[in-house]
């Protein structure tokens, strides 16, 4: 029998019947659209009216390796390396958190807020460094910082910075034990080459005008109800906190506002949107003021912010 060409159309169908019942219609078509765009770098009209383009070996093989992913729910942003945030192409992979639109959200409301550029800032549990890069790059003329517990997050934050050349001092550090890499002595493979440069010291040098963070926040017991996309691919260390301890990470960031902060500074967190009243209400105990919840575009509560005042006892 004649093998049918190795086409577009012969491979939509072939991505067709590979995802059918795994994922709704509707979403194999937009990952159908993205790989094309992606391997083909064609828009998707033009996937319709090239309908019978051949696909080369090289292309059909990155094809067949990307629907092998999809089948076991890998996220494609993963698949292709590489998502947007902000308008602007960040790496990723597995082992750092693949930038949400809500994140995007949060950038806007600090850019929004924040016009003047010669500020001090840092960006705790930055993952790819998509809040910090995006920040830096509003606000040109600041002093921009960053911190991940995760090796992988810090390595890729760093390539991330480098293509946007964007100047951010990266740090090891772990927000919850506050020292430095408490939890990578237990790791094996923790490679601290000279590419890794240690510049945690210097963050305690300074304050800081703007503290940021989307910390994890989804309490563990809600893990069950969530796509295997999420909880079979991206690090549990990045969305999940104790179901007994859900505000960890705003009470420790909290702390280390008081602490370095500059008076009249700012701390803006992404927030669970159930999480909104407890978590005003832990920063107003701290003495922060202005505390306000920002909702998402769908109106959930999904970001805070404060002001440190002057006169405040830690
Ligand atoms: N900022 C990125 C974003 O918005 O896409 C990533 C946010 S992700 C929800 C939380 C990040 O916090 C992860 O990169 C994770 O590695 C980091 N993290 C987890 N525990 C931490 C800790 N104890 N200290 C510092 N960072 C931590
Ligand atoms: N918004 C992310 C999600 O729903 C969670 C991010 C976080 O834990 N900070 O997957």
């Amino acid at each position: 029998m004649k093998k049918a060409p190795r086409t577009i159309g012969t491979f939509r169908e072939f991505i067709k019947n590979e995802l059918t019942g795994l994922y709704a219609v509707k979403e194999i078509e937009s990952l159908t659209y993205i790989l094309f765009g992606d391997l083909l770098n064609i828009p998707k009209h033009e996937i319709h009216l090239q309908h019978d383009r051949l696909i080369n070996v090289d292309q059909g093989t990155k094809i067949i390796e990307a629907v092998i992913g999809l089948k076991s729910f890998k996220p494609i942003q993963y698949i292709l390396g590489y998502t947007e945030f902000y308008g602007l192409k960040m790496q990723v992979t597995p082992g750092v958190l693949i930038p949400r639109p809500e994140t995007e959200e949060l950038l806007k409301w600090i850019v929004d807020e924040n016009p003047s550029g010669n500020i001090t800032f840092i960006d705790i549990g930055t993952g790819c460094g998509c809040i910090a890069i995006a920040l830096k790059i509003h606000l040109p003329d600041s002093r921009a910082y960053a911190s991940d517990i995760s090796d992988t997050a810090l390595m890729i934050a760093r390539e991330n910075a480098k293509l946007h050349r964007a100047d951010i001092t990266f740090f090891d550090h772990d927000i919850v034990s506050k020292e430095e890499g408490k939890r990578k002595k237990e790791k094996v493979a923790y490679d601290k080459s000279a590419e890794i440069k240690q510049e945690f010291p210097d963050i305690f040098k300074q304050k800081y005008d703007i503290i940021v963070s989307n910390p994890p926040y989804i309490p563990e017991s809600e893990k069950e109800y969530m796509d295997k996309n999420i909880t079979g691919w991206e690090p549990f260390e990045a969305l999940f906190v104790p179901d007994q301890d859900p505000l960890i990470f705003y009470r420790n960031i909290g702390e280390f506002g008081l602490q370095y902060l500059k008076f009249n500074g700012k701390l803006y967190f992404e927030i669970h949107e159930k999480q909104g009243a407890s978590i005003k209400r832990l920063l107003q105990e701290f003495g922060y003021s202005n505390v306000i919840i920002g909702k998402d575009i769908n109106g959930k509560d999904r970001m805070i912010r404060c002001h440190k005042k002057k006169i405040q006892i830690p």
